[in-house]
């Protein structure tokens, strides 16, 4: 399987393409699909996600703590399209703007704790502040 060369940015070991099952187990999360791996796992606890098709990886490898991290900037954004009536591409075009980035650089999975940590603060900062079109 073609991967691509990436390091780990804690421990700087090289990442493998690995089966998801040897991190998640055999269950239904890790069925069919593929995690960057650093070369140094379980001693250092750093993976990221594939994309299903092209197996190439969804950001840079994560921690514990960065994962968690990630995951409620996910939950973040999905809450103010909610919050808002947004549709998912507003919000990153919003997020983009608030931030400063272009489209390739937005993605929760290559971003830092600070990042994420700015991505939550600035979505509760929108969904309590009205009319949103101010906000913007
Ligand atoms: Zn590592």
């Amino acid at each position: 399987m073609k991967q691509v060369k990436i390091k780990c940015p804690y421990c700087h070991a090289r990442a493998t393409l690995r089966p998801a099952n040897v991190v998640y187990g055999q269950n239904k999360r890790s069925q069919g699909k593929y995690l960057y791996v650093c070369d140094r796992w379980p001693a250092c606890d750093a993976y990221v996600s594939a994309h299903n098709h092209t197996h190439l990886p969804m950001g840079t490898l994560a921690n514990g703590d960065l994962r968690h991290k990630r995951i409620l900037a996910h939950y973040a954004l999905q809450h103010l399209c909610e919050n808002r009536h947004m549709e998912k591409r507003e919000v990153y075009i919003w997020l983009q703007s608030k931030l400063g980035l272009n489209s390739k650089q937005t993605h929760i999975g290559q971003f830092s704790n600070w990042m994420c940590d700015e991505v939550i603060r600035l979505c509760k900062q929108a969904s309590a502040s009205f009319p949103f079109d101010q906000a913007v």
